[in-house]
């Protein structure tokens, strides 16, 4: 192993979590699939965003701030995860979703506005062109009262946020050997692209032997390609001495990504997700949820019946969390 030096990080998440094979779904499939249990980081502060914010937060103290901002979909995780961790920590939270606010507030909204956030809504129309101006305007309004804010990107995918996922690679590194494992592939929905980038990074250093593939929930192959590789540039750039990886650095490593299962779009997907959702839930008691880890579920079960997996080889899922997005969601689930 390389050397390799953390840069300061909270301790937030419960970890490590279980690692398990799913015994019944394995057997229905012809495929070994084991899974990374992050949805159980925590209870209402579950999911992958919180081994980013353990890194993200403990940046923003050491750099004397008391508010958040940030940013993602009405029912996005990461800000769930940014509003609870920050009320925990003292900082106000301010965040700025994508989307129409429904009457009635439900899932991760709910949650937010429990947690005390400061909830403002954009439309989506427009959104992501102006949002980094949006984040500066808030920035702005927060210094003139005299706050010192931290913008966090959306998905809390950046150079600091990188860290979550390449530390998680140390906890993958034991279970493998443990259960004496040398999986083909480890597969993971990918929505920003932090954590595929943390688990490229952490894969190479942690010589874990296999790619890592992400199932894309918005966006296509080029797009998450360029998006993870940018991000794992600029983790090198800033963290150069705390890690070096191989002499031909970041380049050498490849981004697999998989865009054939995006569906209609992001936070829209067809009945055969929900369908995937209710199947692992009666075959295993294990809760997907409809934007992302249902959506990639669905796409690693729809590459083993194509035949793309090998029969009888060992796969690892990353369960990433979202759970709160059944809720909303309940209408689709109806009859099936
Ligand atoms: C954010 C999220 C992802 C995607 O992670 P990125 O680092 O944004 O690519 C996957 N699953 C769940 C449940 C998430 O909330």
């Amino acid at each position: 192993m390389p050397h390799l030096t953390y840069p300061p990080k909270l301790s937030l998440a419960n970890i490590p979590t279980p690692f398990q094979k799913l015994e019944r779904a394995s057997r229905a499939l012809g495929v070994n699939i084991w899974i990374k249990r992050d949805d159980l980081t925590g209870s209402v502060l579950s999911g992958n965003k919180i081994r980013k914010l353990e890194f993200t937060l403990a940046q923003a103290q050491l750099e004397g701030c008391d508010a958040l901002i940030t940013c993602g979909g009405l029912q996005s995780n990461h800000c769930r995860a940014t509003a609870l961790l920050g009320a925990q920590l003292g900082f106000e939270v301010h965040l700025i979703l994508r989307g129409k606010p429904p009457l009635e507030f439900d899932g991760n909204l709910l949650l937010d506005t429990i947690a005390g956030a400061h909830i403002e809504t954009f439309s989506t129309q427009g959104f992501t062109q102006q949002l980094s101006q949006r984040l500066e305007g808030k920035a702005q309004t927060l210094r003139s009262l005299g706050r010192k804010p931290y913008i966090i990107p959306t998905g809390a995918s950046d150079d600091v946020g990188c860290w979550g996922y390449l530390h998680a690679c140390a906890e993958l590194h034991q279970d493998f050997e443990r259960c004496d494992l040398e999986p083909e592939a480890i597969y993971l929905a990918t929505g920003s692209g932090g954590t595929q980038a943390g688990l490229t990074l952490g894969a190479e250093i942690f010589e874990l032997g296999c790619p890592v593939v992400g199932i894309a929930v918005c966006d296509d192959t080029a797009y998450f390609q360029r998006k993870v590789r940018r991000d794992m540039e600029s983790w090198q750039r800033r963290y150069r001495a705390n890690c070096e990886i191989g002499e031909a650095g970041i380049d050498a490593l490849d981004i697999h990504v998989l865009d054939d299962y995006i569906g209609p779009g992001y936070a829209q997907a067809g009945e055969e997700v929900y369908q995937t959702i209710t199947w692992l839930a009666r075959q295993e008691g294990i809760v997907l949820d409809p934007v992302y880890t249902g959506k990639a579920f669905h796409g690693l079960v729809s590459e083993i019946k194509l035949g793309n997996i090998n029969a009888g080889s060992d796969v690892v899922f990353i369960h990433t969390g979202g759970v709160f997005g059944v809720f909303p969601d309940r209408a689709r689930f109806i009859g099936l």
